[in-house]
């Protein structure tokens, strides 16, 4: 299989590349930072290319390229993503517009590129990483979670719309996992580190996840053996 894989530079993108590729699929490692995903690539042996989730031309390209490299993209792992914490009364329009146009938007673009090849191939896997922000909301992250709800909802429909294809489309929530995104929180001062540590203590497990074990989920969700799975959000969070 080719798996199409977004944020795969860094995180739970990279732990995901990693984990497909030792499974035996082709993966396309599409990032904004190429350094990054060129580093990335040869550590885990896929191929990386540049892609910006919030500009449709730019997923287009990297879609196309990555098919025309590897095959038609049979995955898609929603994966890229960002957060600015700070409580909503304090944020900017500009703000909620970045947040969205990764999170929710980028979301979007992706799928809308990767879905012809796969109704094409009658059989697709598109997985898309969400948070458990966006199921219960998250204190000093509310547009964060607009959007990854929104996801979760998003997926549903695309799960619905697509099953005579032999696509699935499901989400992940994960908790707080362990990778520069969570950690650089600790930059927006005291709300970050006390939001990493809410989570924390949140947790049933009472620690932060490892990216590979949310790869360890993706795995399974987009593997042959999640055939009966669709329009599910899986947590992964310890709990929380
Ligand atoms: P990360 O910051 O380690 O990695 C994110 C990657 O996305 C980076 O390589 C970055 O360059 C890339 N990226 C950012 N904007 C992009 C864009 N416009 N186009 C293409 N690539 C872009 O973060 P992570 O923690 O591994 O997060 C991965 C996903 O998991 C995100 O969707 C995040 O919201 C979600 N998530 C993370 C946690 C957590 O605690 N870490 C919890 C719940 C959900």
């Amino acid at each position: 299989k080719t798996a199409v894989v977004t944020g795969g530079a860094s995180g739970i993108g990279a732990a995901t590349a990693r984990r497909l590729t030792a499974e035996g699929a082709r993966v396309a490692i599409c990032d904004l930072d190429m350094e990054r995903a060129l580093q990335v690539a040869s550590e885990v042996g896929g191929e990386a290319f540049q892609m910006d989730v919030t500009d449709g031309g730019s997923v287009r390209d990297a879609v196309s390229a990555a098919e025309e490299a590897l095959g038609g993209a049979t995955v898609l792992v929603n994966n890229a993503g960002t957060d600015e914490f700070g409580f909503f009364t304090y944020t900017t329009p500009e703000q909620w517009q970045r947040v969205i146009a990764i999170n929710l938007v980028g979301v979007l673009n992706c799928t809308h590129a990767a879905l012809p090849a796969m109704q094409q191939a009658g059989y697709g896997r598109i997985l898309s990483i969400s948070s458990e922000a966006g199921r219960v909301g998250s204190k000093g992250s509310a547009v964060y979670s607009a959007a990854k709800g929104g996801i979760v909802a998003f997926m549903k429909a695309i799960a619905r719309e697509n099953a005579r294809y032999g696509i699935t489309a499901n989400s992940i929530a994960p908790g707080p996992i362990e990778t520069p995104l969570l950690m650089g929180a600790k930059e927006f001062g005291e709300i970050g580190e006390k939001v990493i540590e809410t989570m924390k203590s949140a947790t049933q497990l009472g620690r932060l996840g490892q990216p590979e074990e949310v790869a360890a989920a993706a795995a399974f969700l987009v593997s042959d053996d999640a055939t009966y799975i669709t329009g599910e959000t899986l947590g992964v969070s310890g709990g929380l």
